[in-house]
């Protein structure tokens, strides 16, 4: 008399349960491998939860049985589950699963804290849950999370996520409708040099003049300084201490020298869009080598 052989006790009523992953449209398109091979490594090697479970990572997602997809934004979760970094399904052994059991993550974060993210929902499927998390740390409500890293702003050679630029030339009142109009298309030859001059911009930019403050990322004002100055925001947009690009910027160009107001905006496009770290990186007439060279070539 053979026995029957009974199925395992768990959700898959399988030995081996295979996990594989998804990447959204709207997510990173990134490797996730590592993240999932890690996080079935550490659940391969515990016996916590509801059931005992062994994972197999497979590389074709309609394989899987639990379908970890990563996401853009995580904006709701079933009411269970307070981390807006993941979210699963609570399993326990006596439930049964569907086919995929899916498992949302979000995709911003380094592959250690991905890793992390996907053991804590890992963990939910099991059966665990927040209390759980003497056991697995892994299972705390909170889970630290790590950004992706991106290149510092000074380490780029273009240091913007957008080649559409909105300039707002703010007059504040103090130039006549006369000398506005001059001075906008004094503004226009400047950046013009910029969209046409492209050997030097690894992307093209465009440019154009809009009618209010917010819309813009570039705004002019005039000002009492000789030459040209400027101030830029930019984003942190990892865990580092570091920038990474820019927002927007003002271009103070100075009153005193209005026929150079095309140069001088030119010049501080240049810094902004090549990020150099001097201006011997700057093409001419922006080197600083011909002393002449903007009377000659800007003067109209
Ligand atoms: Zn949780």
């Amino acid at each position: 008399m053979t026995p029957t052989p009974t199925p395992p006790e768990n959700p898959f009523g399988t030995e081996q349960i295979r996990v594989g992953y998804a990447v959204a449209e709207d997510a990173k398109n990134r490797s996730y491998e590592r993240a999932v091979v890690g996080a079935l490594d550490f659940w391969n090697n515990r016996t916590a939860g509801s059931y005992d479970a062994n994972y197999t990572f497979v590389s074709d997602p309609d394989e899987a049985q639990i379908l970890i997809r990563f996401v853009d934004t995580i904006t709701y979760c079933n009411g269970y589950d307070n981390l807006t970094v993941g979210c699963a399904p609570i399993l326990t052994k006596s439930d049964t699963a569907v086919s995929p059991e899916t498992v949302t993550i979000e995709d911003d974060y380094a592959v250690s804290s991905t890793r992390e993210i996907i053991i804590h929902e890992l963990g939910h499927t099991r059966g665990l849950d927040h209390e759980n998390h003497s056991e697995i740390p892994a299972m705390n409500a909170t889970v630290d999370t790590l950004l992706i890293p991106e290149q510092d702003l000074e380490n780029r050679s273009y240091g913007w996520n957008t080649t559409d630029f909105r300039v707002y030339f703010d007059t504040a009142g103090s130039v006549s409708s006369t000398e506005e109009s001059d001075y906008r298309r004094e503004i226009r030859e400047g950046w013009k040099y910029w969209s046409t001059e492209t050997d030097h911009l690894e992307a093209q930019p465009a440019f154009r003049f809009v009618d209010s403050k917010q819309e813009a990322n570039i705004v002019v004002k005039i000002d009492g300084h000789e030459g040209v100055r400027w101030e830029s925001w930019a984003l942190n947009t990892d865990s580092d201490d570091s920038l990474e690009v820019y927002e927007n910027v003002t271009l103070y160009v100075g009153e005193r020298n209005p026929e150079y107001i095309d140069y001088n905006t030119a010049l501080a496009l240049g810094y902004l869009l090549l990020n150099p770290e001097n201006e011997t990186q700057l093409p001419e007439p922006f080197d600083g080598d011909d002393e002449f060279g903007k009377a000659e070539r800007w003067s109209d």
